[in-house]
Parts: structure tokens; sequence; C-alpha cells
């Protein structure tokens, strides 16, 4: 064969020049902390301007180009217009703030870039490891099962699909849903369910009517009495329980249900006992908090979220399953091209894409493995406390202030309030709590979420935040009265 000497280099995607890029990559690193370490001082948020909303109108580039013009092209458009979850006064939706550690953990996920379907090597025995202390988190046997998923609307989907195939009582997975069946499988919730819950149903082929909402109580927990009385109900019209769904911790107010007598109910119907623990079960780590949440260790099922509460970077579900059996007959399916070996790369029995939809995954544990060994369930449980103390804090706040109140019990962590002067029209009330709202955003003041209970617009300040401190919600409350004193004359 003739060698030519002069011919280009071998071309690969690595860099061309590794120095450079190495480089580039201390640089992004320094970058990073500084980004983090200064989280408080930058504007929570801001509008993207017209120049960058183009930057992302232009065609797919056809021609290399330097990585280092790329990473400016990052830091001018992309980077000084994130989302503001960092910040310590976030506290929209429900999300956490991340950890160093978790980034870490991300990196070396994409560094080392294995695959989590199966095999034979070691993150997949990280990711064993943190669903073993997931379960001992729990209070979860150690014959139980689990999977990391992207977040809690997966976690539950999966715990809802097993629950299903456990319950129905035939082969659904080779004849589907019977037809004397359609329409008639029945879950119960109460009607502060997350919607993920009745997506997941509706995927499962019972349909949005599948899912039972039963009314709350005036502290929003699911009415027991109410859920007894519909189950009997819909059992003398023919129709087939086969699930609750208990939620420690709702999205709206973060209001716990009794688990322990959820648990009764479906130890007495013989039903499927799941929860959706995606703001509440990992609170379990909290002294303070965990005997509110006493029952969940008895649940069939139970979907965690660790981008929420634990903080870890997004994405980070994780779903536990009592019965490891029902749980793999949900999801095993192993063709001759997944076919496993007694030894090498594709032997060992606990494959992943056996417990779960997903076959590729990618290497989610790495983050909850370093942040858990890094800072320990105790540290962990110590932030969970101080949000849950704070709620209560900012609620003594509003209550000290006249022209503020409460919308809703505080739950877990959840603290939902209005600007209210007294003599105003709902719909004027409404108005002018939208707006402050908006002003708080718009301001780069704070940024609390938003609901509407029994027809009230209020500010729902959703604290799992580690960066919290009580001054913030100080400044919260006063722009919050500076603001409606503002606008209540515009009004
Ligand atoms: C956030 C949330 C979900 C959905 O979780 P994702 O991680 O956003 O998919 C489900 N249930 C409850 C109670 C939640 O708060």
């Amino acid at each position: 064969m003739n060698k030519n000497t002069s011919a280009k280099p071998f071309e690969t995607l690595d860099p061309q020049d590794w120095e450079k890029s190495r480089a580039l990559m201390h640089q992004m690193v320094d970058d990073a902390f500084a980004y983090i370490s200064k989280v408080r001082e930058r504007e929570i948020w801001k509008d993207m301007p017209p120049e960058t909303l183009d930057s992302f109108t232009t065609p797919v580039p056809q021609k290399p180009n330097d990585a280092k013009a790329v990473y400016e092209d990052f830091v001018q458009h992309v980077l000084p217009y994130n989302m503001g979850n960092l910040h310590p006064r976030f506290w929209a939706w429900y999300m956490g703030n991340g950890t160093v550690s978790g980034i870490m953990g991300d990196f070396w996920a994409s560094v080392m870039n294995p695959n989590l379907g199966g095999g034979n090597h070691a993150a997949h025995k990280v990711e064993e490891q943190v669903i073993n202390w997931m379960k001992e988190i729990m209070g979860f046997p150690a014959t139980a099962s689990g999977i990391l998923v992207s977040g809690g609307s997966m976690a539950n989907f999966t715990g809802l699909a097993i629950a299903r195939n456990a319950k129905c009582g035939y082969d659904i997975r080779k004849e589907g849903l019977r037809p004397e069946d359609s329409g008639k499988m029945r879950a119960y919730a109460s009607s502060e369910i997350h919607s993920c819950n009745q997506k997941a149903l509706e995927l499962l082929g019972l349909g949005s009517d599948g899912l039972q909402k039963i009314p709350v109580h005036s502290d929003y927990t699911i009415n027991l009495d109410a859920l007894v009385a519909q189950i009997k109900k819909d059992r003398e019209n023919g129709l087939r329980p086969f699930c609750i769904i208990g939620t420690p911790g709702t999205v709206n107010t973060g209001a716990i249900d009794d688990l322990n007598r959820l648990a009764d109910i479906c130890d007495a119907e013989n039903l499927w006992f799941h929860v959706d623990g995606a703001i509440g079960a990992i609170a379990v780590l909290s002294p303070k908090v965990k005997p509110k949440l006493a029952g969940i260790e008895r649940a069939n099922s139970v979907a965690l979220d660790l981008h929420k509460w634990l903080h870890m970077p997004f994405e980070s579900g994780c779903v536990l399953v009592k019965n490891q059996k029902a749980h793999k007959d949900t999801f095993s399916l192993i063709p001759e091209y997944l076919a496993k070996n007694t030894r090498g790369i594709a032997s060992g029995d606990n494959w992943f894409s056996e417990y779960g939809l997903q076959l590729s995954r990618r290497f989610r544990a790495l983050k909850i493995w370093m942040s858990l060994k890094e800072h320990g369930t105790e540290r962990f449980g110590r932030m969970i406390t101080r949000n849950v103390e704070q709620a209560r804090y900012l609620g003594s706040l509003v209550d000290s202030q006249e022209n503020l109140e409460l919308v809703a019990p505080i739950g877990l962590d959840i603290v939902c309030f209005r600007y209210n002067p007294g003599g105003m029209a709902l719909e004027t009330l409404n108005a002018i709590n939208k707006e402050i709202k908006l002003q708080l955003e718009e301001r780069a003041i704070a940024l609390p979420g938003y609901t509407t209970l029994n027809k009230s617009y209020c500010l729902r300040v959703a604290i799992a935040n580690h960066r919290s401190t009580d001054e913030d919600f100080e400044v919260l409350v006063t722009h919050v009265l500076e603001l409606g004193q503002e606008l209540q004359h515009s009004y």
C-alpha cells in the first residue's frame, strides 16, 4: 500500500488540537464557578433582546467552526438568559437549584458516556447502589426494585403502568385492555393530583375518565369518606377500581394526604397504592417532616423527584416498586440482540432495560451518588427542614401585614398569599395580584409562582431552595406591599 505522508490527518470528531481544546474547557470550568458562586448578585431573570432571538433563527451550520467561537456565542446569547432557578429568590413552579457535586457528576457522566440499558460495568453498580439508598431512605425492603427516570412524570407513569398490569388480572401486555374493561378501570386521587398522572392514565389506555378525582377538605387533603363512598358506588356501577394515588405534598399548596389511611383503604379494597412523592417523598430526610409522611413505606410504588427537593441537576426522577416481579413483568422484553451472556460485558442479571420504557439511558445515577456521598442525607434533611420553617416564617410575615392574606393553609413548603387591602371586588384583586407577580419578574426582584384557589389568584411561593435566607422572604413581602400600594390606585 502506498503511504502518502502529506495526506490530511485522519478525521474524527475529536479536537484537532487537544491542548487548545483543554484550555477552552478549563476556561469553561472557571466561568462556571464564577457563574454559580455569584448567582445572588445577578438578575434573577431577564427577557431576551431581539438580536439574541435572531441568533436562534440561523440555518444549520454546514462547515466546522472554531470551538471557541461557538462558546462565545453561548456566552453572549444563552448564558445571560437562564431560567433563574439557581437564584435564592426563585420559588416558581416547583424545582431545585442544582448542586456543584451534581454538576461534577453530570460532567463525568458525559465524559464516561456509558449506556445504562444493561451490561456489566461500574455505572450499572452505581445506579443499583443509588436505588438501594433510595429504598433505605424510604423504608422499602431490600427486595424492592427501582429505576432512575427523567423526573416525576415518568416515575408516576412507570408506577401506574405496573399498577394497571398487576391489577387487571390477565396478560394485558399480550391482549391489550379487554373490551369488558374498556372505560371501566378506575384510579382514585384527590382533586389536587398533578396533571402528569392523568396523562399517564390516558396513555395507558384508561382514559381521563379512568381518574376519579375526589374532593378535598379545606386544607386540600383528600376527603377519605368521599373516597370510600366513590369506590363503593363505582363497584356497584360495574366499574373496576384498581389503584389509589396518594400525594404527600400537592403541587398547589403542599397538602399531605393521610398515607396510612389510604394504605388501609387499599388493603381493605385490594387496590394498588401508588404515592406521587414528587414533592414530599424525599422529605422523609427531615426529622421534622418524617412523622407527617407515615404510611409512605406501605406504598406498592412511590415516585420521587430528585431534581426537586434533593436539588439534583435535571433530569433526576426515581420510582421504587415493592413487588420486583410485577415491575419486571411490566417492562421486560428481551429479543436476540439484547440477550445476556453468562460472562463478560453482557452478563449480570439486573438490566435496567427490563424495568422501564427506555433502552438507552444516560448515567443519571452518578450525580446523585456523588452528591449523597459528599453531603450525606442529614445535610439534605437540614435543607428541607429549613425550607419548611421558612414557609412558616413567610406565613408569619403575611399574617403580620394588614394588606396581605394567606389564601390557603400552608402545606409542606408552599405558601399561597395575596395582596388584599379590603373592600375590592374579586376581579380587581385578581388583576392587581397578577400585575404584582409580573412586576416582581420584570423588576427582577423575585420569582414566586402563582395559582388560582377558589377563584382567587394568588402568589404561590414554593420553597425548595437551599440558597434562600430569611431576608429573601422579607424582600419579597416588602416589594409585594409596595407594588400593591402603587397599583391599587390605578384599578
Ligand atoms: C413536579 C411534579 C410532578 C411532575 O414531575 P416532573 O419532574 O416535572 O416530571 C408530579 N407530581 C407532583 C406532585 C409534582 O410536584
